[in-house]
């Protein structure tokens, strides 16, 4: 015998609560499984419902309610959360892909998408062909080498800040066969919208700008209703799928997205000019910049007077002086990952490129003492102080013990 109070049955009075009221933000429904009502889970599976509720794996309403913000973040007809930038990349990639398929890529890549391709890719019989980001040319002659399944390139580079031509390279993916599928994560949709430039399956890592408070970690892939059917079976079998508690915070991140990515986006523009002046900085990379070598491509292809938050740099000297330069800051902390509303900045030698040679960050364009800033929403005032008393701090040779 269980007492009532006990017995996990919704009360009359709940019910009728639920049943007339809609909530202004979505309820977090914490929650592994659904009553099933009238329809047998055959109807519901054979009617194409994986996103339909009965169990969490396979849908869920607020991990709905957030695949649907950035969806139409993304101006994309459906998208599917997934539990991780990881979950998203690698589930879209092995949906796409068979044994025997190939894949051009760009080399300019986040370190474990680079393992993706470089390990694990072919070990299951995909090959994977690494072009350089921005040129053109090498997009063709890979594309034109041989069948290709996918096109892979991230819209803005990491760390090296490069501009993917994003209608030129889809031209090329689909003249030879192959669906461009591009990552968003550092661009962000308020930059620029990949799916309108004729890119086919755009994947967040939600982590970074999406979510934007550095207390969730969480994915997203976003397409056309069909691609995202097929995505979602794989969310089910290979388990990526999101808690409904992760998509909630997303969810509500969401509300204030445009808010935050302008203001950072600002900050970032005027911190970059200010890094420019300063003559204890050798190179800055940012895509508002005359200087940055895909300038035009921005231009052309990105928001008006958007150019996102993250700025890439080199400090004078190597990266023992920029590893100073880091712990001097005060303000900016020093830490992986990007897109929080609190200012980051790493080394990538140090951080997502951590496994690259020496030649392989060399190819990658990451000279020493570069670093990468994901710039926040403190006051910029207090962000341009503090980069400057820390270049100013490291600036001699360093003697002796370091800061
Ligand atoms: C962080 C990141 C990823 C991986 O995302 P996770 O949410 O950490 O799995 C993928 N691509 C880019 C560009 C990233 O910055």
């Amino acid at each position: 015998m269980t007492t009532p109070e006990a017995d996990g049955r919704w009360t009359d009075a709940a019910r009728s609560y639920l049943s007339r009221t809609t909530p202004v933000v979505p309820p977090i429904y914490q929650c592994t499984t659904f009553e099933l009502d009238d329809a047998s889970y055959r109807d519901i599976a054979e009617g194409g419902g994986f996103g339909e509720t009965w169990y969490t794996r396979f849908g869920n309403p607020t991990v709905a309610y957030a695949a649907d913000a950035v969806a139409r973040l993304e101006g994309g007809e459906a998208a599917v959360m997934t539990s991780s930038g990881m979950g998203a990349i690698a589930t879209t990639l092995l949906s796409l892909c068979r044994a025997g398929d190939r894949v051009v890529a760009a080399r300019e890549l986040y370190g474990d998408t680079r393992d993706l391709l470089v390990r694990d890719l072919p070990s299951l019989g995909v090959r994977v062909d690494f072009v350089a980001t921005a040129d053109l040319e090498q997009w063709e002659a890979a594309l034109a080498a041989g069948p290709a399944a996918v096109a892979y390139a991230e819209t803005l580079s990491n760390p090296q800040l490069r501009v993917l031509d994003i209608p030129r390279v889809a031209e090329l993916a689909h003249r030879h066969g192959a669906r461009l599928v591009v990552d968003n994560t550092f661009a962000s949709a308020f930059t620029v919208q990949p799916l309108a430039l004729g890119a086919d399956v755009v994947v967040h890592s939600a982590t970074k700008f999406l979510n934007g408070h550095s207390d969730v970690v969480a994915g997203a892939v976003v397409a056309d209703a069909s691609t995202v059917r097929e995505v979602q079976r794989r969310v089910v079998t290979f388990g990526t799928c999101l808690d409904p508690h992760a998509a909630f915070l997303v969810a509500r991140a969401l509300h204030t997205y445009e808010l935050r990515l302008a203001r950072q986006a600002e900050a970032a523009a005027r911190i970059a000019r200010w890094l420019d002046a300063s003559q204890e900085v050798t190179e800055v990379r940012y895509p508002g910049l005359a200087s940055h070598p895909d300038a035009a491509v921005a231009e052309r292809l990105w928001r008006p007077g958007r150019r996102g938050a993250m700025v890439a740099f080199v400090v004078r000297g190597d990266n023992d002086r920029a590893a100073r330069f880091l712990r001097a800051l005060n303000v900016a902390r020093e830490a992986t990952s990007l897109g929080g509303v609190e200012t980051l900045i790493s080394a990538p030698h140090n951080s997502s490129q951590f496994s690259y040679t020496p030649a392989e960050l060399d190819l990658a364009g990451i000279k020493p003492g570069m670093v990468r800033l994901s710039v926040g929403i403190e006051p910029v005032d207090e962000l341009v102080a503090d980069l400057d008393q820390a270049l100013k701090r490291t600036a001699a040779p360093s003697v002796g013990r370091q800061i």
